[in-house]
């Protein structure tokens, strides 16, 4: 047996929602709407000329991006997926000895990134009403502190954090500490008083936002995401990037989609409506379902998860479950929305 590094096979892996065929899978956040036809032209394009490399700087798109949110391009930082800027993220600020901390339960790959990168996952327990405790990720920031990552709308929980909270948190945390604000669902937020990544981002030295391409513009298969941080941050972020990650098909298509937002918000629309109807009829059930700002609906089902789980697979939907703790279930569009309806209505709910 060849030599590996150390503890590597204690490393938990990544868990892939459920597919079932024919079920109606609500498992990964997915857009639940096909491609865009100008999105399906801009990647058809692209479709001869792919025995090229891409545009390792991405440069066309990275100025879209930037013009887009108002920064310079020298603040913009890509990857395939916000996952892997993510990634960057970590590598580029924490190493071995060093600590991340992070709400916890919020998205899985936070601490698997961290221990990839050979750092010390810091996970902070949530609220009971499912926000983060800032209070105790402020208490828990040490002299080896390198990184705070704060979910807002949290995945999988669907809290949100509002300016007030984060501004205050903000003031208790070190400047030399980068906070980053990942906004995966930031397009189906509509909580008032909530904290806006970029607005963050031009008061705070030590604030960076990451957004993806994956969730609102359903480019989830073709892997796209970006991170807005300094220059000096951003500049190290593609020290450490995997070179040429990002095809000409994803930066193609992410700047078709930036084209395409009017036509994108519609959709967003529906599913923010869809994730309202669908709250509305799981407490018409009895069901103790908090307020969720992202494009899934959070149960905390506790130990009957696995039971409640394997429920709604007897009725061909597929939602995440998290062990012992909960279950996610994405909004689909109405014709989904109403199959899982209709295969909870016969599980006794879990009441508040
Ligand atoms: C889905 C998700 C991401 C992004 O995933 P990519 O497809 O890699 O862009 C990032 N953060 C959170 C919290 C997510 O839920």
């Amino acid at each position: 047996m060849v030599l590996q590094r150390d503890g590597i096979e204690k490393l938990p892996s990544y868990i892939q929602g459920k597919a079932i065929p024919h079920a109606v899978k609500l498992s990964s956040n997915e857009n639940p709407y096909p491609p865009l036809d100008s999105v399906r032209a801009a990647v058809a394009r692209e479709l001869e000329s792919f025995n090229l490399y891409p545009d390792m700087g991405a440069g066309a798109l990275i100025h879209r991006i930037a013009e887009r949110n108002g920064v310079r391009p020298e603040e913009v930082a890509v990857g395939a997926g916000s996952v892997e800027v993510l990634a960057q993220l970590i590598h580029a600020s924490a190493g071995a000895g060093d600590e991340v901390v992070f709400a916890w339960r919020s998205f899985e790959a936070y601490p698997i990134l961290t221990q990839v990168a050979g750092a010390t996952p810091v996970p902070v327990p949530l609220r009971a009403d499912e926000g983060h405790d800032f209070a105790a990720m402020a208490a828990a920031v040490t002299e080896r502190t390198r990184l705070i990552l704060v979910c807002s709308p949290n995945n999988p929980t669907g809290a949100t954090v509002s300016a007030a909270e984060l501004e205050a948190f903000l003031a208790a945390v070190p400047e030399r500490v980068l906070v980053v604000f990942d906004e995966a669902y930031v397009h189906f937020n509509t909580a008032p008083g909530r904290a806006e990544g970029l607005d963050f981002f031009r008061r705070h030295e030590n604030v960076a936002v990451l957004h993806t391409f994956s969730k609102a513009y359903g480019l989830a298969g073709l892997r796209v995401g970006y991170a807005i941080a300094r220059a000096e941050v951003a500049a190290n972020l593609r020290r450490v990037s995997v070179p040429f990650a990002v095809s000409n098909l994803a930066q193609q298509a992410a700047m078709a989609s930036l084209e395409a937002e009017p036509e994108l918000q519609q959709r967003i629309d529906v599913i923010v409506a869809e994730r309202a109807r669908v709250l509305a009829e799981l407490r018409a059930l009895g069901w103790a379902a908090p307020d969720s700002f992202g494009n899934f609906v959070w149960l905390r089902t506790g130990a009957r998860t696995p039971e409640i789980d394997l429920a709604l697979q007897q009725h061909a939907v597929v939602a995440r479950a998290y062990g012992t703790e909960g279950l996610r279930i994405t909004v689909g569009t109405r014709e989904m929305n109403d199959r899982f309806l209709a295969a909870i209505a016969g599980v006794a709910p879990v009441t508040a």
